[in-house]
């Protein structure tokens, strides 16, 4: 037992030396740390890999009573607990995988003033039975953590978060600390309504992390790629490849293993045995690949992840930049890479027009892929995008793939108008699903069987096209439909034009496109770092 006793009046900078043996604070935690020991009431913005949990576990130590910590990660409250116990702070937690012996025995802890922190998931703060006991003990602070799970613009919504705004009616003098690395104004403001922090000042990090490389690349055989990369940049390394799918999760993982490669699936489908088996090799092994669904990682701190690779288009930035951030905690050099093709954007359109709920709904998901699509488009910086997403400012970094490879951007008009005039004229067939291939066959005029069939080698734009080759035209069929100038729509997923591309159409709008890289440029061009 190597406890550490503290002096009553230890301050932030004593815990922070003995008890988790750092020297410094990292950007604005001790300012964060002293609001919070002072009582006051704190909304935290910090990119994942940050430094979070201190900002909430040093006041815990520093104040009288326990910090009770909110959090909705279940599978990982053993191993925070074990982590701080190894540390000598005195943590439980409550939840539902606890016997009943367990539970009482922390209950037990808390009321004797034998605990520093109490981790609780939030739908235990439901239970009258635990508001009670609460009651009971001497309570330092509340944390809630990854507090956007309670935005419903989140994808992690949980309806249980939605009663954390009464902690603040039943304990008026106890200090909240609201926590995440989701952080666009919106979000923000949604997180500081629904939990009654209005009055709580806003700690707002820098989200830029520089030791991260950041490359979206075309689709082109994403397996393939990716093993690519991984061969020629990253052997050996750990890191989380994310798919969309489970079945592609699946896929992925037997083809990296059938390559020689560690790899091991992680999504919803698998039993929760085999689930957190996995996840435990990750964390412990050396140099184990996890591919998986978006279900995996939230709270996940494994400080030497050197790359976070997307097969598949992430639904928003918040959701991209919450998963790449995954890579390089320990602030050595990582690459966050996502591979993107037209076929990614049509499925997302289309999910999105399947998707339930109402109309204000679905334009918010539509908002969220358009800005996605736009810093996948982009010939500026991807980090200065990103950061601006956020709302905060950044200068050219060298350290992305725009950056030091810059795409060239064209003039993509006539391109567009040819593109654009043959779905006019297959429009008339929209019974039919002609899918890019088809456009790109028409304009490059090559007779296909389906061609034929339709009799599309008599249309005006049959042949039209032959400057450009198949992957270019495919190229800018996705820019259009990343510019929303070209859509799908019904069961055929046809595409159809829209209200701006008559603009297009009729010559009144320029359309600039950005020259996407040639195969072999694809590989990392090393930063001058
Ligand atoms: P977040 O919750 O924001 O994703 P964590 O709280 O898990 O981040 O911290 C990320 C990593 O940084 C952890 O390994 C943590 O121990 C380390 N860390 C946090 N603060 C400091 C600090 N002041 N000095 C050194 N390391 C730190
Ligand atoms: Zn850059």
């Amino acid at each position: 037992d190597r406890r550490v006793t503290l002096p009553r009046t230890a301050d932030a900078q004593q815990v922070l030396h003995r008890v988790f043996g750092y020297d410094t604070f990292r950007g604005n935690q001790q300012e964060i740390i002293e609001h919070v020991c002072g009582g006051g009431d704190a909304l935290v913005l910090m990119p994942t890999g940050g430094g979070k949990s201190l900002c909430y576990q040093i006041p815990a130590l520093v104040r009288d009573g326990v910090g009770v910590v909110v959090s909705p990660l279940i599978a990982l409250m053993q191993d925070q607990v074990d982590a701080l116990l190894a540390l000598g702070v005195r943590a439980g937690f409550l939840n539902s995988t606890q016997g009943p012996d367990e539970r009482r025995a922390v209950e037990a802890a808390f009321l004797s003033g034998e605990l520093d922190l109490l981790y609780l998931a939030p739908e235990r703060l439901r239970v009258e039975s635990t508001l009670r006991l609460l009651e009971r003990g001497r309570i330092a602070l509340f944390a809630i953590d990854e507090a956007h799970c309670v935005a419903q613009w989140g994808h992690d919504f949980r309806p249980d978060y939605l009663a954390l705004s009464q902690l603040h009616e039943r304990w008026p003098d106890v200090p909240r600390i609201a926590l995440t690395a989701t952080a666009t104004e919106a979000t923000h403001a949604e997180i500081a309504g629904r939990l009654n922090l209005e009055g709580a000042r806003h700690f707002v990090a820098s989200f830029d992390r520089p030791n991260i490389q950041y490359r979206i690349a075309p689709k082109d055989e994403p397996r393939r790629q990716l093993l690519h990369l991984l061969r020629t940049e990253h052997p050996g390394d750990a890191g989380i490849v994310y798919c969309l799918s489970r079945n592609s999760v699946d896929k992925t993982a037997e083809f990296l293993v059938a390559q020689g490669l560690t790899a091991l699936p992680y999504h919803a489908g698998l039993d929760a045995g085999t689930r957190a088996a996995n996840q435990s090799r990750f964390l412990r092994e050396d140099g184990v690949i996890m591919v998986a669904t978006i279900a995996f990682g939230m709270g996940i701190d494994k400080p030497d992840v050197r790359f976070v690779a997307h097969l598949d288009l992430p639904k928003s930035v918040e959701g991209y930049y919450q998963e790449t951030g995954r890579a390089g905690r320990d602030g050595l050099p990582s690459t966050a890479w996502l591979a993107y093709g037209l076929a990614d954007v049509v499925q997302q359109r289309k999910m999105i027009d399947d998707s339930e709920g109402d109309l204000a709904h679905r334009r918010r998901l539509a908002q969220h892929l358009d800005a996605m699509l736009a810093l996948c488009e982009t010939v500026e910086c991807r980090r200065v995008q990103l950061l601006n997403y956020f709302g905060q400012q950044g200068k050219p970094c060298g350290n992305c793939d725009t950056c030091l490879a810059p795409p060239e951007s064209w003039d993509g008009t006539v391109a567009a108008q040819k593109v654009l005039s043959t779905v006019f004229r297959l429009d008339r067939e929209r019974h039919q699903k002609f899918g890019a291939g088809q456009i790109v066959d028409i304009l490059l005029g090559k007779r296909t069987a389906k061609v034929e069939q339709f009799d599309h080698h008599s249309l005006t734009v049959f042949g039209v096209g032959t400057e450009l080759g198949e992957g270019e035209w495919r190229g800018v069929i996705r820019q259009l439909m990343a510019q929303g100038l070209l859509a799908v729509e019904g069961n055929y997923q046809t595409f159809v034009l829209t209200e701006a591309s008559r603009g297009v159409l009729r010559g009144e709008r320029q359309v600039m496109l950005r020259r996407d890289p040639k195969r072999q440029a694809q590989g990392r061009t090393r930063s001058a770092r």
